[in-house]
């Protein structure tokens, strides 16, 4: 017992903050005063939205960046480069498509002074084990997405590492596929079959952290902090209809949208204000859908998130997107894990379809900033025509290229949902001409 208390953590992160230079030279907080330990024989689960700089964290525990400020460690050793005993798996399966399954596993051992012999055991040793035996000469485009993931896993594995790192390793797959990987995985740990001794995983999926992890942290975005830790004490295998399971799930889904909260929102609820407001671009079919589910029978108006993911098959950054945008429109709030209507999201569910996009046009005037500006500029225009690039620049003020495009992509499908304008995509002009 002792010894187990003064041996040094496989991994140390303290204090640790990470920014990145923006366009505009600004500089942007990803990650602040993180703190996270990584202990032996245990699976850790990293859970957080899109963008709260998970991906940011494994890659500095991975040795491939650096953090701004703080401490990370790899058994006391400072981490400065790629530690030894470290392996990663990528959402994108990242594989050589001119290597066979054998070769791209031993290549994960090229690095190590292993010869030949030894090299080709482990690495068919590994491919056994995740259940490719009889594929070692298959080239990666015959195989299917999850075997393809597999490959991935065995090329980690072969090098026996103490920590594996796994970024969304199962977000790529489909359903059904995911959800064989994950179980195989946890039952070989169990068995005892993997050669790593602690696994951290990023996901944004909180049942596959509820699945799989023995303790998993709540990342919270802008920045990226760890806002909870919480143990899953529940043994394996785990049932997802357990009630606990499904009470662990309610606590998360509650956590994780309790900063969106109306009283929060204006302070750090919604990313930016004003017209610097990042606009994901959610399809207005699907939010009218979603107000129609909670408007009718059995939710009444109030449903509670998990239960609205389930059974819309929705994951839940998506429905955290959909909630988002229909608070940010006042169409509804998110409240203590459930999702509210207000009473204009109950009347929009009633309307009539003309009815219903004079409604939304009201509100999307009226609560996107962005929108309420073309509208405003074309208002003014005695041509009322404007170029994107006009709006485009300004955006870009406040954000990088990608998520001015996607702010953009957003507004102009929402704006002509709503008949506030219409929109040329040869010549990229706004204008208030037969507005579709
Ligand atoms: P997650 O994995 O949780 O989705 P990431 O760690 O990939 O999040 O990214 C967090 C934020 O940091 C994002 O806003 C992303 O744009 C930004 N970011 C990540 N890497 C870089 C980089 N190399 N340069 C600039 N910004 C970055
Ligand atoms: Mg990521």
């Amino acid at each position: 017992m002792l010894q187990e208390i003064t041996t040094a953590p496989l991994v140390d992160i303290r204090k640790v903050a990470r920014s990145f230079k923006k366009g505009s030279g600004n500089d942007v907080m990803v990650l602040d005063n993180v703190d996270l330990t990584i202990r032996e024989g245990e699976i850790v689960g990293l859970l957080g939205r899109s963008g709260s700089g998970k991906s940011t964290l494994l890659r500095i525990i991975a040795g491939l960046i650096e953090p701004s400020s703080g401490q990370a460690t790899c058994r006391g050793e400072p981490i400065a480069g790629p530690p030894s005993g470290i392996a990663m798996v990528f959402q994108s399966f990242a594989l050589f498509p001119w290597l066979t399954v054998l070769q791209n596993v031993e290549l994960g051992l090229e690095a190590q002074n292993v010869d030949r012999a030894e090299r080709r055991k482990r690495a068919l040793a590994a491919i056994d084990l995740i259940g490719l035996d009889g594929f070692e000469n298959a080239f990666p485009k015959e195989l299917s997405g999850g075997m393809r993931q597999r490959v991935g896993f065995a090329r980690a594995l072969v090098v026996h590492p103490d920590l594996l790192l796994m970024d969304e390793p199962f977000s790529a797959l489909d359903v059904l596929t995911a959800e064989t990987l994950r179980t195989d995985m946890i039952d070989l740990w169990m068995e005892g079959r993997l050669p790593m001794k602690s696994v951290l995983i990023v996901t944004h999926n909180i049942e596959e952290a509820v699945l799989m992890c023995d303790r998993i942290l709540v990342f919270s975005s802008n920045p990226g902090r760890v806002a909870q830790e919480l143990k899953v004490d529940l043994p394996h295998p785990r049932n997802r209809l357990d009630p606990m399971f499904r009470q662990l799930v309610d606590n998360i889904y509650a956590r994780m949208t309790q900063r969106a909260e109306p009283r929060a929102q204006a302070a750090e609820g919604i990313p930016g204000t004003g017209i610097g407001m990042f606009l994901h671009p959610v399809s207005t079919n699907v939010m009218a859908g979603l107000l129609e589910a909670v408007a009718g029978s059995p939710y009444d108006g109030r449903a509670d998130l998990p239960d609205l993911a389930a059974s819309l098959q929705l994951e839940a950054d998506e429905l955290f997107h959909l909630g988002e945008t229909l608070q940010l429109l006042r169409f509804a709030a998110m409240s203590e894990g459930d999702l509210v209507l207000t009473e204009a999201g109950k009347r929009f569910a009633t309307l009539e379809t003309d009815a219903r996009k004079r409604l939304f046009a009201e509100h999307l005037i009226t609560y996107v900033p962005l929108i309420g500006l073309v509208r405003r500029v074309l208002d003014e225009r005695p041509s009322h025509a404007a170029p994107a690039a006009r709006f485009r620049n300004e955006l870009e003020d406040h954000m990088s290229e990608g998520y001015a495009e996607e702010t953009l992509a957003a507004a102009i499908a929402w704006g002509r949902y709503g008949e506030v304008f219409s929109y040329d995509e040869q010549s990229e002009t706004f204008s208030l001409e037969n507005p579709q």
